[in-house]
């Protein structure tokens, strides 16, 4: 399934220190201005909305990534689709994924439930679903292979989550490195793979601050992993009340309640 929206251009601002070479991006908009495509993984919610925007500030041409992994919060991926496009993402995909059976997360399986007002209450939850961000994070290396786009951004935030160790430094760190020693364009030196993590260490406040000065339509996003029918949000799972904090902390309406 593909999409496609607007591709904006515009002067490269706060670029990443480990900045790459005009010859990996053969095609330029102008000389001094290379085009840099990066992949985004986009799932809908509010801190790959804002990630996507952040990719965008940095002059990268935006491709935006999703997965149908059979998820019960099925509505963001409409979410993924309305942001992808409202953002300007040059394309967009969505992939679907069968998690060997059985996954046994909440997030997949409907006989177990999604824990309410239970934040911090297991290390790893049972909406922990298995090796979720290897998945996506292989596939948008393999897509970034095929597309010279080496920069990779995902929404993984380390502070204010819910524990899943997919989510932390070291797992980011270690498949930055798997990905440039596992493609034929990283042995060969042709590309070299990065994997952009920028909210992982800033809070749900801070995110939230961040998305707004962005001008993100929090409206488009959907946080919540047990949504009713029609789409609103639960209040209660987990990540209902990460949003609740983030927004209270920044002192900021949240349209969605
Ligand atoms: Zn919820």
């Amino acid at each position: 399934m593909r999409e496609s929206g607007e591709v904006r251009s515009g002067d490269r601002v706060n670029a990443p220190e480990k900045g790459l070479s005009g010859s990996d991006h053969p095609i330029t908009r102008s000389s001094d201005h290379p085009i840099r495509k990066a992949i985004v993984l986009l799932s809908g919610g509010l801190d790959s909305a804002t990630t996507l925007l952040i990719a965008r500030q940095e002059k990268f041409d935006v491709f935006a990534l999703s997965f149908d992994y059979g998820q019960r919060h099925r509505v963001e991926l409409e979410r993924a689709r309305q942001l992808a496009a409202r953002y300007g993402a040059g394309e967009h995909r969505v992939i679907r994924l069968y998690l060997p059976a059985p996954a046994a997360s909440a997030l997949t399986d409907l006989s177990v439930a999604v824990p309410k007002e239970s934040l911090g209450r297991e290390p790893i939850p049972v909406t922990y679903v298995p090796a979720r961000n290897t998945l996506f994070l292989a596939h948008a290396v393999a897509w970034g292979e095929a597309l010279q786009a080496p920069d990779i951004f995902i929404g993984a935030n380390a502070l204010d989550y819910s524990g899943y160790p997919d989510c932390r430094p070291e797992f980011l760190e270690a498949f930055e490195k798997m990905a440039n020693l596992g493609t034929k364009a990283g042995v060969e030196g042709k590309l070299s793979f990065r994997i952009h993590a920028p909210l992982l260490q800033m809070t749900k406040g801070q995110i939230v601050a961040r998305a707004n000065e962005l001008d993100l339509d929090f409206a488009l996003t959907s946080s919540c992993y047990d949504p009713s029918a029609e789409g609103r949000p639960c209040g209660a799972c987990d990540s209902c009340l990460l949003r609740e904090k983030g927004f209270s902390e920044a002192g900021i309406r949240d349209p969605t309640r």
